[in-house]
């Protein structure tokens, strides 16, 4: 590895937004550790690295002490569960990776003197009852539900991230990301993306949780990093949104994918999972002011790719 250049840790590295930010930062130049213990993420999402001399990857749980030799500039804590079925299963995981993991990579930081990112998420916002949604908003989350292991465990990281800040000095940042979507997301993840596309192209009925009149404003993952590497080179230490504020209801969604695929489906209604954010877009001025970012990949193009995706992982001919 060259030693000239500067050394990013990527945590969830072969997860689906961990994967691309890697991706990014060998782009930039930057040497990369890549670290994930593989229970939602996959190599398959890194496989592509494998002999690059800036890539390092590291089989680690960082819920446990990380131990890193050498110089660390940046780091990115992009660890955790991320899909309402994951923490359904995993919820202790899911609370530990926010909490401990946070607390362990932050740790990182401080004694390398690298500066920190932490992906948090519109989550933070739970079921909002002020729309859209900006970084000044304190949330609606339900501690006890079945998504409150993850949002909790996200706004515990978030007091975490500005705490080192404070009382450290070390330099943060922290990222809220909106529903975001792209290639190397997981088939069978439960999001509503993959699940629809993959139930259109395997001939099967879309399934509508519930009336499907809740909104969901979708971000196409190429924008969104390119929104967290500016936020990381910024000197703002707040939270930050990203995400696109093109914003839908599940049936409109569910219509553009059987439109944008070319399949007829019937739509099938099945029950709104507890605590299913009714609404969800992002004020994205802070972003526009403060990075000079705002998303430029259009609903259609960006959908157009993740379907080729998930053609090509089925083995589904076009
Ligand atoms: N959804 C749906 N059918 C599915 C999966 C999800 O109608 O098969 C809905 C879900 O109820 C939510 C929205 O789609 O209102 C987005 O769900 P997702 O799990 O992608 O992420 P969320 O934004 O809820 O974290």
């Amino acid at each position: 590895m060259s030693t000239t250049k500067k050394t990013a840790v990527v945590t969830g590295a072969a997860g689906f937004l961990g994967s691309h930010l890697t991706d990014r930062l060998l782009a930039e130049g930057f040497r990369v550790v890549g670290m994930d213990n593989l229970i939602t993420g996959n190599v398959r999402n890194i496989e592509h690295l494998a002999g690059n001399p800036d890539f390092d990857f590291i089989k680690h749980d960082v819920t446990k002490f990380i131990y890193l030799p050498g110089k660390v500039d940046l780091i990115f804590h992009f660890a955790s569960p991320a899909s309402p079925i994951d923490y359904l299963q995993i919820p202790i995981q899911t609370l530990k990776v926010s909490s401990l993991g946070t607390h362990n990579a932050l740790g990182l930081a401080k004694e390398k003197g690298a500066t920190f990112l932490i992906a948090s998420t519109s989550e933070c916002y739970g079921d909002p009852l002020e729309h859209p949604q900006k970084e000044t908003y304190w949330g609606n989350v339900n501690p006890i539900g079945p998504r409150g292991c993850y949002d909790e465990a996200k706004r515990f990281a978030e007091a975490m991230t500005m705490a080192y800040h404070r009382a450290h000095g070390v330099d943060t940042k922290i990222v809220r990301i909106f529903n975001t979507y792209g290639p190397r997301m997981r088939l069978e993840d439960g999001r509503v993306v993959p699940a629809f596309i993959g139930q259109a192209l395997e001939g099967r009925p879309l399934s509508v949780f519930g009336d499907g009149s809740q909104t969901r404003s979708f971000c196409y993952v190429s924008d969104l990093i390119d929104g967290i590497f500016k936020l990381s080179q910024s000197n703002y230490h707040e939270p930050v949104n990203i995400g696109n504020p093109a914003e839908m209801t599940i049936l409109q969604f569910a219509e553009a994918i059987l439109r944008i695929t070319g399949v007829q489906q019937p739509i099938e209604h099945k029950p709104l999972p507890q605590d299913d954010p009714k609404v969800r877009q992002p004020d994205i001025t802070l972003a526009k002011k403060l990075l000079g970012w705002e998303p430029k990949v259009s609903f259609e193009e960006g959908i157009t790719k993740t379907v080729a995706y998930f053609r090509d992982f089925l083995r589904i001919k076009p």
